[in-house]
């Protein structure tokens, strides 16, 4: 068998996006699997819609994934350069051409206006998916020579066969029928000398000798106008597998203007995901392992990958399940790995980004098995530290029970005597304290949390007071006994 070699193309129109990212992976995956080549290339054509740094933040965040290729526009394999599609544009023209010359494409001089006449005139028939009328299929060397004259430029357009079979067998949803009559000819090459996605993509895929296509289902229906190119070149096309849609929770198409979901994987990343949680998630958004195992690593999901396993039904973006997925891997990952994914969130609090390193570690580690994304970890600190949360009217009764029975002045006091601040040092406190006064359970606890956080929500609290310190601690108790 030759080598499998496989691609993801973006179009670099945008930040990578999770459909376009699980794309990728099930590619990388594929390929892996079978020691094979991941590509990623780009695919500029549609040049008014490119975004400046988009190739360059794709690609930097399929890598952050974890999923690295073998061979991009920065990676080339002289062989197979250029990546960019811009940059092979004499190539595409030569090709188109040769296709003229076999004569099963042609130059077409119609205008945009013609064009949008003819869909008009079909559409008053009751014709719904446009074909093109072939009105420049035969032009006579006259009337080329008169468009010439009016300052038209011809796109070339591909003669679709008549009533050919443009059947394949979908490696995902097995056989699809396909008929070249229903389409029309299209565009190859536009006026402008620049190629469309589907001559381009048959160019590049050849070229790139690329085995196997996985991608969304949304390109279902261009594969049979690239089998027809392929068809005309004699080559052999690539095996292709379309991937389901994915839905929101509603079972709607996921759509980028959907407010309700994260869409871009910089977003994950700045949220504080972690990138081996993601994979795990997209690798459950289309595929199910054969004894519904959820949690893999990325070589793991590679050894268990298995294309027949890609589901037909649409994928439904469960927000809740990536959250879980998100915190399973925060609470499992070893230490090391955690500082180094947690610091730069620490470090978003300024108060804690002045500390020594050791003790940030120790107050990362704090958090550990309580947050589900690292971005919890900035707003936890936030809250303890700047303490600003306006109190209700219940909650400043309970202050003041607690300053009627002198909680804050005696848990201040035994504070100052405590040598070493630990969970154990602070529980014995807090359970002689209890003794002392006579007070326990929320009565005790909840007024000392709200004089220290102004939240009634948090982690423990002798964790509390383990991060602010014995000094702070006794500050803001004894601010309220001052009031
Ligand atoms: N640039 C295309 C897209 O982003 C790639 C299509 C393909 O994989 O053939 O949808």
């Amino acid at each position: 068998m030759n080598k499998i070699r496989v691609r993801y193309a973006p179009s670099p129109t945008g930040y990578l996006h999770i459909g376009g990212a699980r794309s990728a992976l099930f590619n990388y995956l594929f390929a892996k699997k079978y020691n094979g080549d991941f590509v990623f290339r780009i695919e500029d054509t549609d040049i008014a819609r490119n975004i400046k740094g988009a190739e360059e933040s794709q690609l930097n965040d399929l890598i952050w994934l974890g999923i690295i290729p073998d061979e991009s526009p920065l990676n080339p394999k002289k062989e197979y350069a250029p990546y960019r599609q811009t940059e092979k544009l004499e190539l595409y023209r030569q090709y188109a051409q040769k296709l003229v010359d076999m004569g099963v494409a042609y130059e077409c001089y119609c205008s945009e206006e013609e064009l949008a006449e003819m869909k008009e005139e079909q559409l008053s028939r009751g014709i719904k998916s446009f074909k093109y009328d072939r009105h420049c299929l035969h032009l006579t060397k006259e009337e080329i020579e008169n468009y010439k004259k009016e300052g038209r430029k011809p796109s070339i357009r591909l003669k679709m066969e008549d009533n050919a079979d443009l059947s394949f067998h979908d490696l995902v949803r097995g056989d699809i029928k396909f008929n070249s009559s229903e389409f029309g000819d299209f565009v190859i090459m536009k006026s402008n000398g620049i190629p469309t996605y589907n001559f381009a993509v048959v160019i590049d895929d050849h070229l790139m000798e690329i085995s196997h296509v996985f991608r969304g289902e949304e390109h279902l229906s261009n594969t049979p106008k690239q089998l027809q190119i392929y068809k005309y070149f004699g080559w052999e096309p690539p095996k292709f597998g379309h991937m389901t849609i994915i839905v929101n929770e509603n079972g709607k198409k996921l759509s980028k203007r959907d407010n309700n979901i994260v869409q871009f994987v910089s977003q994950y990343r700045d949220l504080g995901y972690l990138p081996e949680a993601i994979v795990n998630f997209l690798l459950l958004l289309g595929w199910t392992s054969s004894d519904n195992r959820e949690i893999y690593t990325l070589s793991e999901a590679i050894q268990a990958f298995d294309p027949a396993r890609l589901s037909t039904s649409p994928s439904m973006f469960d927000n809740h399940k990536l959250l879980w997925m998100n915190s399973y891997y925060l609470k499992n990952i070893d230490n090391n790995r955690y500082f180094e994914f947690i610091l730069p969130f620490v470090d978003k609090n300024k108060e804690v980004s002045s500390l020594s390193i050791d003790r940030k570690k120790e107050i990362a580690l704090i958090f550990k098995n309580e947050i589900n994304v690292g971005s919890e970890i900035t707003s936890e600190l936030n809250n303890i530290f700047e303490n600003n949360n306006p109190l209700t009217d219940e909650e400043n009764e309970l202050i003041k029970n607690a300053l009627n029975k002198n909680l804050f002045n005696e848990v201040a006091n035994r504070l100052e005597n405590l040598e070493v601040i630990s969970q154990e040092s602070i529980k014995s406190l807090f359970k002689e304290t209890q003794k002392t006064l006579g007070i326990k359970g929320k009565e005790f606890f909840m007024p000392i949390r709200l004089a220290l956080t102004h939240s009634e929500h948090g982690i423990e609290l002798f964790n509390i007071i383990d991060i602010l310190g014995k000094k702070e601690t006794i500050n803001r108790l004894l601010s309220y006994q001052n009031n």
